[in-house]
């Protein structure tokens, strides 16, 4: 026998998960852990920092890592301390009286589908604002008790964390996440094992478990495919958040939506209305149609009566490029079988997602989103604008202004993002049932009683800690990757809180035009480097992995702020996330913003600011175009003057310049005695008077509740009563209004000459359209359309109703008496459209014929 130098193999690894144990006084704690809750009540937060202030920091604010690593010891002595017990049971006293407390009933039930929820910077499931809106409204419907279910993925490497290479160039790491480090749980069987939703994918199923994410009474659930059980290529679907080619794409739509609803299924969760959070998740309404076709024996028909009755869908994208769109082919191999179940041709299908039907337009998921949702809605009053613009060709009947696409202003969740001292303040001045009433602007007026002192106070503490967290949390990542020690040293040293300290911080997208404040570097050096009015910049952000301009950007930022003239003056913050944001936003004096109009939707980040007494500077787009108010901040005007962007760009970042010369930077210096300037907290307490409580997602629930949900419960109902007879009454009224349509015959349509050749304002002229309805009876509309075409567009339309006075036979005289108001050139044109009081609105049915 040979001896051999060695002979081992290698370990073979058994893995169990040991959960970590807490003594049982002390469970109360782990079920705090295991809610979010916590993220947004300072108290519970406090709670775990005052039981270890540096394993707090050390596990990253996680309280469910920090539970794990305390370890047994600790926590038994924990059990002695009687101080710390009674804080533990006071603050878990309040949470369970919280959490106790019956769904409001007077709202519908609701599903809430989206790609991504910003809650907390521990779960990174989520990438940007949209996330972050998702998260904070989950928040508030907590908050206000709504009955909400939310859906999302539960993602192993999430969005990326962000590194910077020495020259400033982005790195993107995925780390996996370790799920049972996170504030979640997972959702078993009976006997404990993981339940294990199946997905019909094309020729095989794709498995996923379900976990669930306590938002206070809110429950959020996530599907994650990384099992064993799938193929390398299914278990990769809910790895990345915004990742992979466009098939991952689309299987992960699949998911969302097809997959979603089978969760819910699953779960035996049922609401009235369904919420998609951008066109992501559209797909979920295919699998209702399938549900009530195949559940209810209805008729495709009838089902989508009942499906788009309790939709909404709301759009963030101001541009159609921003919007998902499929081949036929790559549609086609996941969606393919659906048409069988739903008693429909694979054209129908394609067409409910193309502005054309029976071209060869790809299939575009807010398309279908817009044709089976009764509602939908954008983001701002602005982007509401846009957004009909944007929809328009899907119901060419209709100028833009006529379409039933309506808005709400996005908000954000003030207990989120307002910091502790400042919720503090608001209570303790505006009043204990503060927190219940933080839309109503009443409450917020009393700001103005303030001692000035006392608000600055509060400002000044902020930026300490502001300043403080830069040179904590950055120094070392800075040393790491940046190089040159003593350059950081310096940079560390400058950050100043008696500056005049602005922040920029968002997506680096190209629109949001990072780059406009270093249009001049003269100029902009002589502003920071003013002496008597000192004056820092602190940029952060992430680019998209793809976008090689968006890195671009950050990249030259990076290297403007090691020039000489710029260092510790202009500083980039690494890994912009939850956390960061919430020091920056409320630890600067101005949030500035300048996109290119009208691409910001909404944006939120300047709301966050507006709750922390922070002054936004921003072009009039998005929510500011709505939230600006005079002596409250700084608008750049919504004109534009030049066509090209570049010269646009030159004009706007002069125009930045001036103002921060001129106004901004004198104001802000005008100190008085005691070290501050008067005028500066007159601002202050305007935009928290006048802006702040119109933009909290508090006022956002409600606007939905109001606009949207309640009308849209209110008419599912009535669709369902009965075995959905008024689903099925509209349904076969529809068909055959349809099937007789194309013979509708137009028999005369009369004008007085003396319109024709010689109008004159205050003369009255007689209408008359007379039109064959082959016997569809009384549902149709018909209406003379007025267009003042003097300014070059033929928008706004007026519109004037023609009323049936005559019926022979089939035969319908429509008449109308038109007073000649006004002066101009004019256009004019009829229109007949389907009447059925019984929809919702016109686009509804969009069969519009105009003669
Ligand atoms: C609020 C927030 C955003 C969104 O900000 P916008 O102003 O809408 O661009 C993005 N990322 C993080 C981390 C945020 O907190």
């Amino acid at each position: 026998m040979k001896v051999q130098v060695s002979n081992t193999n290698t370990p073979n690894w058994r893995d169990i998960t040991v959960k970590s144990q807490v003594p049982a006084e002390l469970s109360c704690l782990a079920v705090l852990a295991k809610n979010l809750w916590w993220s947004w009540n300072s108290e519970a937060k406090n709670l775990f920092k005052s039981i270890d202030k540096d394993l707090w920091k050390a596990v990253h604010e996680n309280p469910v890592l920090f539970l794990q690593r305390i370890g047994y010891e600790r926590l038994e002595e924990i059990t002695k301390d009687k101080q710390l017990m009674h804080d533990i049971n006071e603050v878990y006293e309040h949470f369970e009286k919280y959490i106790n407390v019956e769904k409001r009933k007077d709202v519908p039930s609701i599903s809430y589908f989206s790609m991504e929820y910003g809650l907390s910077h521990v779960l990174k499931i989520y990438s940007g604002g949209l996330g972050i809106l998702a998260g904070d409204y989950l928040k508030e419907a907590s908050d206000s008790n709504v009955d909400m279910t939310a859906v999302g993925f539960l993602y192993r490497y999430g969005y990326f964390t962000q590194t910077l290479s020495m020259d400033g160039q982005q790195i993107a790491n995925y780390e996996a996440q370790n799920f049972n480090q996170l504030p979640i749980e997972q959702m078993t069987e009976k006997d404990g094992r993981p339940m294990v939703l199946e997905v019909p994918y094309p020729g095989r199923i794709v498995y996923a478990h379900i976990w669930r994410v306590n938002v206070g009474r809110i429950k959020l659930y996530l599907l994650d495919t990384d099992l064993d059980s799938n193929s390398e290529w299914d278990r990769s679907i809910t790895y990345q958040l915004y990742g992979g080619d466009w098939e991952n794409r689309m299987k992960q739509e699949y998911l969302l939506g097809i997959g979603g609803i089978l969760m819910l299924n699953k779960l035996g969760i049922k609401t009235d209305l369904y919420h998609c959070n951008e066109g992501h998740a559209a797909l979920l309404n295919v699998q209702r149609l399938v549900d009530y076709v195949q559940n209810d024996h209805l008729k495709f028909s009838e089902a989508l009566e009942v499906v788009r009755a309790s939709s909404l869908y709301t759009v963030h994208t101001p541009v159609p490029a921003g919007h998902d769109y499929f081949d036929e082919s790559l549609f086609g191999k996941y969606m393919g079988e659906f048409p069988a179940k739903l008693g429909i041709e694979w054209k129908d299908l394609m067409n409910m997602g193309r502005e054309n039907p029976d071209t060869n337009e790809k299939f575009s998921m807010s398309v279908f989103a817009c044709n089976s949702c009764q509602e939908v809605n954008g983001v701002s009053w602005l982007h509401g604008k846009v957004s009909q613009k944007m929809f328009q060709p899907i119901w060419k009947g209709y100028s833009p202004d006529e379409l039933h696409v309506g808005y709400v202003t996005n908000g954000v969740h003030m207990p989120t993002w307002a910091a502790s001292e400042w919720k503090e303040f608001y209570v303790k001045t505006f009043g204990p049932d503060f927190m219940d009433h933080q839309s109503d602007p009443k409450m917020w007026e009393k700001i103005y009683d303030v001692d000035d002192e006392i608000i600055w106070n509060i400002r000044q503490t902020l930026k300490n800690k502001f300043v403080k967290f830069v040179k904590d949390d950055f120094r070392e990542t800075w040393l790491k990757n940046q190089g040159d020690p003593s350059r950081i040293v310096s940079v560390l040293e400058k950050i100043n809180p008696n500056a005049l300290l602005i922040g920029f911080a968002r997506r680096f997208a190209t629109y949001k035009r990072a780059h406009l404040l270093f249009t001049d570097l003269d100029r902009l050096s002589k502003i920071v480097n003013n002496p008597n009015y000192p004056v820092q910049f602190i940029f952060s952000g992430k680019a998209h992995p793809a976008d090689g301009a968006g890195q671009g950007l950050i990249k030259r930022i990076v290297e403007i702020s090691r020039m000489p003239q710029f260092l510790g003056k202009i500083i980039f913050l690494e890994n912009y996330d939850m956390k960061v944001a919430k020091r920056l936003i409320s630890g600067v004096d101005i949030w500035l913003n300048t996109p290119t109009r009208p691409l910001e939707a909404s944006g939120t980040s300047g709301e966050k600011a507006e709750m922390n007494g922070v002054l936004n500077f921003s072009v009039l787009d998005g929510w500011w175009y709505e939230g600006y108010k005079e002596g409250a901040g700084w608008a750049l005007t919504d004109k534009r003057t030049f066509q090209d962007q570049n010269q646009q760009d030159q004009l706007d970042a002069a125009t930045i310049y001036s103002m921060l010369e001129n106004q901004i930077v004198p104001l802000y210096f005008a100190k008085n005695s005691k070290g501050y300037s008067p005028e500066w907290i007159q601002y202050i307490k305007n935009s928290i008077a006048k802006i702040a409580p119109h933009f909290t997602m508090e006022r956002m629930l409600h606007d939905y509740i109001d606009r949207f949900y309640m009308k849209e419960g209110k008419r599912t109902k009535l669709l369902k009563a009965d075995h959905y007879a008024k689903a099925k009454e509209i349904a076969a009224w529809k068909e055959e209004f349809v099937s007789k349509w194309n013979d509708i015959e137009i028999c005369s349509v009369s004008i007085p000459d003396g319109l024709l050749y010689n109008p004159h304002v205050g003369e009255e002229y007689e209408m008359t359209v007379v039109i064959d309805n082959k016997g569809l009876g009384n549902c149709l509309g018909v209406e003379l359309v007025i267009a003042n075409v003097e300014e070059g567009n033929t928008e706004p339309y007026k519109t004037i109703e023609m009323k049936p006075v005559q019926t022979d036979g089939t035969k319908v005289t429509y008449k109308l008496r038109y007073l000649l108001n006004d002066s101009g050139v004019f256009r004019y044109s009829f229109r007949m459209f389907p009447q059925n009081p019984d929809l919702p609105h016109r686009q509804d049915l969009a069969y519009v014929r105009w003669f």
